[in-house]
């Protein structure tokens, strides 16, 4: 039964790597010959982080053991999707706690928590603050600290302003952003912080002068 089934390692595309899985649905199938034998499990599996639901086979042949024993082939659908080099590394260029932030954030919103995704990004804000050493006595007088330190343009300060009353309202009036608020607010934020802790990483591979000047 699917229930008494421990959870299994899974590689989840929403969490970006491998999580604990409940196994929601089981078929196995086996078959036999003479001196070959073989099985193929098909499951449904549910991610325990963030609820994401895929579909796995795993499959067994005889004439495939290899020297420690039994050997499986797992597929994972859907396959995560493609992505270069530099997507796989922008999101853990973001320093601590800030990844972590992000990280809870983006697992709140694939579990379908508008309200807590709306606090998640404004924390996001306010950790960004934290993370360039910018003091306020509130997150509005902190965002306008960005700008004065240089690390933001007035208007890119703006949009971090509508994230701050997107996660107050949803923190003090319980009011659910919506799907697009939510898809953009992200963007925005991503944005940002590629702009502050992945392009000076990516800007490294380019050469710093001229090689013609003196
Ligand atoms: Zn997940």
């Amino acid at each position: 039964m699917a229930d008494t089934e421990s959870p299994i390692l899974v590689r989840c595309n929403a969490c970006q790597r491998e999580t604990n899985h409940t196994i929601i649905a089981s078929h196995p199938t086996e078959w036999r010959s003479e001196d070959e034998h073989g099985s193929t499990t098909f499951q449904i599996c549910e991610c325990m982080g963030c609820n994401d639901v895929c579909f796995r086979r795993s499959s067994f042949y005889s004439g495939d053991m290899g020297p420690d024993g039994r050997v499986e082939s797992v597929c994972v659908f859907p396959e995560p999707p493609e992505r270069t080099q530099d997507e796989h590394e922008s999101h853990t260029d973001y320093p601590s706690p800030l990844f972590e932030i992000y990280c809870e954030t983006v697992s709140v919103r694939r579990s379908g928590a508008p309200t807590l995704t709306g606090i998640g990004l404004r924390t996001l804000v306010e950790a960004l603050c934290h993370d360039k050493g910018i003091k306020g006595k509130n997150l509005a007088k902190k965002i306008e600290g960005l700008v004065a330190a240089g690390h933001m343009a007035p208007q890119h300060a703006a949009y971090l302003h509508q994230m701050r009353f997107m996660g107050n309202s949803a923190a003090h009036r319980f009011e659910k952003p919506t799907s697009e608020q939510i898809t953009v607010a992200f963007k925005i934020i991503e944005t940002l912080l590629e702009g502050l802790y992945s392009l000076p990483r990516m800007a490294r591979k380019l050469p710093a002068k001229d090689g013609r000047e003196p």
